[in-house]
């Protein structure tokens, strides 16, 4: 098991469209375990693998109040979703940004798990809010692609990462970069997928 290299934007391959797993083969195997610990390793709720180099179709999903083994989808495909819901999202391939997105309330989800069998997945709040958001990666799909009007990003507060001197000072002086508005749902920084 490895941690693999992250890509970040403006990297192409995050535009790119994955292709289907045909063979679920010992590689595919090992892609999953070195994208789980890739996942663990940044602090992510979930991992495509475009995010990784790879275009293939899977993902990986962790949430942070399931105590089971991370969730592994092979060519996951979102066969129905209802309701709309505002969320705040961020991504680990779009560094040191925050955003206010729609996703759907609740979605169904068909896929194959690790070992090639078939699963149908129910899923509502952060996991299916999280199911989205990979499968869009699967697709060259960004949340910043969602984001309706310029206020609706913004540059995370320096607070939420180790703050360098000229920051600190920033902070010192209360200058934060704030977000415009409430959210409906406050995320976390589980909300990084
Ligand atoms: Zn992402």
């Amino acid at each position: 098991m490895a941690v693999l290299k992250l890509r970040v934007v403006p990297d192409p391959i995050l535009r790119a469209r994955a292709k289907k797993i045909s063979r679920i083969d010992a590689s595919v195997q090992r892609l999953a375990d070195d994208m789980i610990d890739t996942m663990h390793q940044e602090g992510g709720v979930g991992l495509a693998a475009p995010q990784v180099g790879v275009l293939l179709r899977l993902i990986v999903i962790e949430l942070p109040e399931e105590d089971e083994e991370a969730r592994v989808y092979i060519n996951p495909e979102v066969v129905e979703a209802q309701g709309e819901r505002r969320v705040e999202e961020g991504c680990l391939s779009v560094p040191g940004y925050r955003g206010y997105v729609l996703r759907s309330e609740s979605v169904r989800m068909k896929a194959l798990d690790r070992h090639g069998k078939p699963v149908k997945v129910k899923a509502d709040g952060l996991l299916a809010q999280a199911l989205e958001h990979e499968i869009d990666h699967l697709n060259g799909i960004l949340f910043i692609d969602h984001i309706k009007a310029h206020e609706d990003l913004w540059k995370l507060d320096q607070e939420e990462k180790e703050p360098t001197p000229y920051e600190r000072l920033h902070q010192t002086l209360h200058i934060h970069n704030q977000p415009p508005t409430q959210p409906q749902q406050v995320g976390t920084e589980a909300s990084v997928v």
